[in-house]
């Protein structure tokens, strides 16, 4: 049964799958996505194994697709890097289609997938979110949709993908990853909501945005903190507390996706995305774009793109994670877990350093 399962992304293919809805996609006492299956309507059909990716998936690998950096003609406010995501968006709902995306729930101070269908609702799912997305409502609702766009980490689409394999609704929908280094625990995150609500008096509920000023820079409501100070951020990218599947992540170089993006910072203050075409429907929607110009592309070499990517990732835990992840669960914000001091002198020996490095 899919609660036996040793690597679990939290991609809800299983409690999408079963024909029982014995499984229930919630957060565990670690604070990631987990399926919750309810013994006595499970009928061990075997369905949510068939269709897990952890057990189950078909993956194209990077380098043999076409891989080009480049960017969307327009403007696009809310994107993180080269809005490639965002021309993809715009063209299907301008065909009427849906696009389902990752949204901040304000109330609920998270992540969840959610479908929409217009140039506002647009906006909320583009950007990236450094939390783990809760994606089961939005792909239940997706499923009752004729067509549609789906994105999300490769985990997340690896299971969609069989899910749409099992169904054989794959000419209905356009699957699209992004590069993902990892996610990290939500109580990593709600614990430091607390913190600066404490600290500077923000609503735990404000708006938040993980990329503002279109760099790594958190902005809650009045509160903005650079990635190497700011507590969350900082222990984010130290990956301390992903999900133990990140640590295994088998998706860095391949992917069941028809297109993956990632993000290519080569000048700065003029972020371009990286967009690998994996499938005759993927190269056919870039191709598409290109001729109608709503994205500027060109040929760039896997070797460039995926040596940044790979510095990016850990494929080990780091040995205080369950520490981490204990105190966490004991109500210490990040700020409590490496003390703000030392996130500050880190900060600054970074930066003499990088000074240094200049002259
Ligand atoms: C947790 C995480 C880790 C990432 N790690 C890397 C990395 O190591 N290297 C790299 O190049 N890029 C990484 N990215 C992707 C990158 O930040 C950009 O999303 C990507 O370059 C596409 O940029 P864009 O401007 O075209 O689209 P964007 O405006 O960024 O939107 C892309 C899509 O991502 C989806 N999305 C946002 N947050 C989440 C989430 N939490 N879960 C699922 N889907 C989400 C949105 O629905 C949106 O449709 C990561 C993103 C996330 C969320």
């Amino acid at each position: 049964m899919i609660d036996t399962v040793e690597v679990c992304f939290g991609c809800s293919a299983c409690a999408l799958i079963c024909p029982r809805n014995a499984i229930e996609m919630d957060r565990d006492d670690d604070g990631f996505v987990k399926p919750r299956l309810n013994r006595q309507k499970c009928v061990e059909c075997g369905l949510c194994r068939k269709v897990c990716p952890s057990l189950q998936r078909t993956l194209l690998a990077l380098e043999n697709s076409s891989c080009q950096v480049g960017k969307y003609s327009g403007f696009s406010e809310h994107s993180s890097s080269g809005a490639i995501a965002y021309a993809i968006s715009e063209t299907a709902i301008n065909r009427g289609e849906v696009v389902c995306g990752a949204i901040y729930d304000t109330e609920m101070m998270a992540v969840k997938h959610e479908i929409v269908s217009d140039l506002y609702g647009l906006n909320r799912v583009s950007g990236s979110k450094y939390l783990q997305s809760n994606p089961y409502t939005g792909l239940k609702d997706l499923l009752t949709k004729p067509r549609g766009i789906l994105f999300g980490t490769p985990c997340q689409i690896a299971g969609f993908r069989n899910v749409i394999q099992h169904g054989k609704l794959e000419d209905a929908f356009l699957l699209v990853d992004i590069f993902c280094h990892g996610v990290p625990s939500q109580l990593l995150w709600t614990n430091h909501l607390k913190h600066l609500h404490e600290k500077y008096g923000i609503s735990i509920h404000d708006e938040v945005n993980f990329r503002f000023n279109g760099g790594f820079n958190l902005k809650v409501g009045q509160y903005t903190g650079e990635a190497q100070i700011d507590p969350f951020y900082h222990l984010y990218l130290k990956r301390c507390t992903y999900a133990d599947s990140c640590y295994q992540c088998p998706f860095r170089r391949r992917s069941a996706a028809d297109i993956r993006l990632g993000d290519y910072f080569i000048e700065k203050g003029n972020p371009q995305s990286v967009v690998f075409s994996l499938t005759e429907a993927g190269e056919a929607c870039i191709e598409q774009l290109v001729e109608q110009e709503k994205v500027k592309l060109r040929i760039a070499a896997y070797a460039d793109v995926d040596r940044v990517q790979d510095a990016n990732v850990k494929s080990v835990p780091p040995i205080e994670r369950r520490k981490y992840l204990e105190q966490l669960k004991a109500g210490q914000s990040p700020a409590n877990l490496m003390g703000e001091g030392k996130i500050f002198f880190q900060y600054v020996k970074g930066f003499i350093k990088k000074l240094l490095r200049k002259e």
